[in-house]
């Protein structure tokens, strides 16, 4: 079993040192952040994650996983490092932050002197791997018996433990010029996940580097071309649910991240689709990713008309209504809140003079900290209670169960907008209520 150190603890890092721990090896979390250090050292998760309290509280009992603020201390136990810190996107352009992983690599490679393999697992542009491995090799006192390798992650909030544990594919860049121990050392740390069959990629950095990017890209895509659909079957008075349906089927292009609604936000594809199209300039590629600002428009575009379709519904105005929005998170089974449509939406339509009331089975703390301003209640029920309007904004289960007969004596009028195209309409209008839907009849 090895020794592992990882940078960041947040939704990935924290995720990641908690399942390494769970395949036995010895884990040392590492962070900046004083609070979210003391909650993991006490076996509590940050964050909401649905399983990951389990393995993390399992782990921190056993002994295997400790937490710590000491690069020091980081370096004297292991000679793996994984880098999961954060690379948001900069404030007023596109291009990735890097300030973090940089912060990283400055503090860490200068305490280590032995050999140790630094595995990157945050979302970067390529060509930062090449850069972030000669600057380790320069400030390390075991020189070029460091390695920088990039090891992206592609797991999904809400079902991060498993795909951790059980990834479609693992994929690692490492230095073709002086290919040191990186697989070797991948290979010890994976062993189990390889014994499961799961495919192992291993590549150059850049490429590696450009999986996580286009992975996120043709998702992001996926989800434009279905909204815009939405679009066009709103002007035509079709139903892009049923087109949806239909036009997945085919196994060519299936049916999985072809729901219309609201669009995509979270700490992920938003920013990185950009710092893609940042970087694609940079290297002199930038005319083959402009079609990704389009992407990036039809998504904006549906918070806006979302908003529309809530004026619409009021009467034209939003001043002086009052409006239910249940789901704040950027998609359910998280609290994760980081440009979410929901919350987007949200203050958008209280700008507009309406009074927001708003609702989320995990993101209140989370929503409250970034929209202080906004009201909010603390169930589905409280939410609605004399609504003019009910909005879905977040697909939670609970949301999809909601009862139409339970709620209708709650609001003040029987109005539902679907922004996640999550109900369904016959109940609803069953029980009396009008239903909408975005980009259905
Ligand atoms: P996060 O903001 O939740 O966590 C980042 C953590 O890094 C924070 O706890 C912060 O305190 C810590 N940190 C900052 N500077 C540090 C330093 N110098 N040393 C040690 N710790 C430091 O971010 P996240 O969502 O976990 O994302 C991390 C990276 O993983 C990003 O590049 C992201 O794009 C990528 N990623 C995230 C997901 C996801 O679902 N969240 C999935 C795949 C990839």
């Amino acid at each position: 079993m090895s020794r592992i150190a990882v940078f960041g603890t947040g939704y990935l890092g924290a995720t990641h040192a908690a399942c390494m721990a769970e395949l036995g090896h010895e884990v040392l979390g590492v962070d900046v952040d004083p609070a979210k250090l003391a909650k993991l050292e006490a076996g509590e998760v940050p964050f909401y994650e649905p399983g990951l309290d389990d393995v993390l509280k399992r782990n921190v009992e056993n002994g295997r996983l400790r937490f710590t603020a000491s690069y020091e201390e980081a370096a004297a136990f292991a000679d793996i490092h994984f880098i999961g810190v954060g690379t948001p996107q900069k404030k007023g352009e596109f291009a990735a932050d890097l300030r973090y992983v940089d912060a990283v690599v400055e503090t860490l490679a200068p305490l280590l002197d032995r050999p140790a393999v630094i595995f990157g697992k945050s979302t970067v542009p390529v060509g930062t791997a090449k850069r972030l491995g000669e600057r380790a090799r320069a400030l390390a006192p075991a020189g070029n018996d460091v390695e920088v390798a990039w090891n992206p992650e592609f797991l999904r909030e809400g079902y991060a433990v498993a795909d951790t544990l059980h990834p479609d594919r693992m994929v690692l860049g490492i230095d073709p010029e002086s290919p040191g121990r990186a697989e070797e050392v991948a290979r010890v740390v994976y062993a189990q996940l390889l014994e499961e069959g799961i495919p192992f990629i291993v590549t150059d950095l850049a490429t590696s580097e450009l999986v996580k990017t286009a992975a996120n890209a043709f998702l992001a895509t996926k989800i434009s071309f279905i909204n815009a659909m939405a679009e066009v079957c709103e002007a035509a008075d079709a139903d892009v649910t049923v087109l949806a349906d239909a036009i997945g089927h085919d196994a060519r292009i299936g049916r999985r991240f072809l729901n219309a609604g609201i669009g995509f936000g979270g700490g992920c594809l938003p920013k990185d689709i950009r710092a893609f199209m940042a970087r694609a300039g940079e290297i002199g590629a930038d005319e083959a990713l402009t079609f990704l600002r389009e992407v990036d428009n039809i998504n904006m575009r549906r918070r806006t008309r979302m908003v529309d379709a809530v004026r619409e519904a009021t009467g034209g105005s939003l001043l002086g209504t009052r409006v239910a929005v249940l789901g704040a998170a950027f998609k359910p089974n998280s609290d994760d809140v980081r440009d979410s449509p929901a919350l987007n939406i949200a203050g958008q339509i209280q700008l507009q003079g309406a009074s927001v009331v708003v609702f989320d089975p995990q993101a209140i703390m989370n929503s409250r900290a970034l929209f202080p301003t906004l009201e909010y209640a603390y169930s589905a029920l409280d939410a609605c209670e004399r609504a003019d309007i009910v909005l879905v904004l977040t697909e939670w289960q609970e949301f999809r169960e909601l009862d139409p007969q339970a709620l209708a004596p709650v609001v003040k009028n029987k109005v539902i907008l679907d922004g996640r195209n999550c109900l369904d309409p016959q109940r609803w209008r069953r029980a009396g209520w009008t239903y909408r839907g975005l980009g259905r009849r």
